[in-house]
């Protein structure tokens, strides 16, 4: 048999309230103010005897006008298709911004530090998250930045400028550190990405001797390696974690929109420093995180940007991991 739910018009759900209301008049209402904000964002992840704890910075969104010139080969109709399917409200397709905290058990290591008050004022929630999640700045022993773009570094440094990590050791590929500092490649660069150079090396200059320049395959510490994801700048690096069985990928700037990147992995960002080669990697780690089943997490994906990748009639989707209370 056959039951059908009917949704009650506005009308009669208004009529209906102002009975309940009528009922308990008796009593006093009980008047809290509705939150504007957000339960803290931190949610923890175990891979076998590491602890992942995903950090959220903030909430964004690419404006609809801007996504023909924000992605490559960018087709509006399929475009509007997969923000309605993917429920995305009009005006925008939303990203988040992440950092991750990996806790070995002996050693803390951040990756990635947020945007601070670089991108707008729905960022710089990281440190505010740290706190929240029980972690001081000065625990952070060491910081892996993927990348030298502001909204994975700005967050390294005070209002003022200065270093805000007291104690950590800063860990960025060769080949990133190198770009950016280089005035030629400045001069070279296309006009969009040239701002992005003067905060990279301020990020460098206030850490000075704590950052440690490092080959695109380090190993962090045991079960925590970095590993070259290349395409979206020249030392772009993902942290791969693995303990007793398990494995984890924070694959930095793999997806920027969720909603048309999965399905659509050849829409490389206009960011992206070789948006062909951005495109191959997208695909090819789509492809091992589906065919090995690994849990992957990212910088931009809907927090807490932890999941599962899974092929679908059209390029690939996000699975993310539900909700767990045990660790
Ligand atoms: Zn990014």
């Amino acid at each position: 048999m056959h039951r059908t739910i009917s949704l009650p018009r506005r009308g009669a759900l208004l009529g209906s309230l102002a009975a309940v209301a009528a009922f308990g008049s008796g009593t006093a209402p009980a008047a809290v103010p509705l939150a504007t904000q957000q339960a803290p964002g931190f949610y923890r992840h175990r891979v076998g005897e590491i602890e992942v704890t995903a950090l959220l910075d903030g909430n964004l969104a690419f404006p609809d006008a801007a996504l023909p010139n924000l992605f490559r080969n960018y087709d509006a109709a399929i475009g509007t298709r997969l923000k309605t399917e993917a429920f995305n409200a009009p005006g925008g397709v939303p990203l988040a911004v992440n950092a991750f905290l990996v806790n070995t058990g002996t050693r803390l290591i951040l990756v990635d530090a947020g945007a601070a008050a670089a991108l707008g004022p729905n960022l710089g929630q990281i440190p505010r998250n740290l706190r929240a999640a029980g972690v001081a700045l000065e625990d952070i022993d060491a910081i892996v930045l993927t990348h030298l773009h502001r909204d994975h570094a700005a967050g390294m440094l005070t209002a003022e400028g200065a270093a805000l990590f007291p104690r950590a050791e800063v860990l960025v590929a060769e080949a990133e550190a190198a770009y950016w500092s280089d005035s030629g490649e400045e001069t070279r660069a296309p006009a969009p990405l040239r701002p992005f150079f003067g905060p990279a090396r301020a990020v460098l200059a206030a850490y000075g001797s704590r950052v440690r320049r490092i080959g695109l395959e380090t190993e962090v510490a045991p079960g925590v390696r970095t590993l070259a994801i290349p395409g979206h700048t020249p030392g772009h690096l993902g942290v791969h974690v693995a303990s007793g069985g398990a494995q984890f990928l924070m694959w930095g700037d793999v997806v920027h929109a969720q909603s048309l990147q999965f399905a659509r992995p050849d829409w490389s960002i206009s960011f992206d420093s070789d948006p062909d080669l951005a495109a191959r990697t997208r695909s090819r780690i789509f492809d091992m995180a589906a065919t090995d089943r690994i849990v992957v997490a990212g910088s931009h994906l809907a927090f807490p940007a932890i999941g599962h990748v899974a092929r679908r009639s059209e390029g690939y989707g996000f699975v993310p991991a539900m909700w767990r209370s045990p660790l």
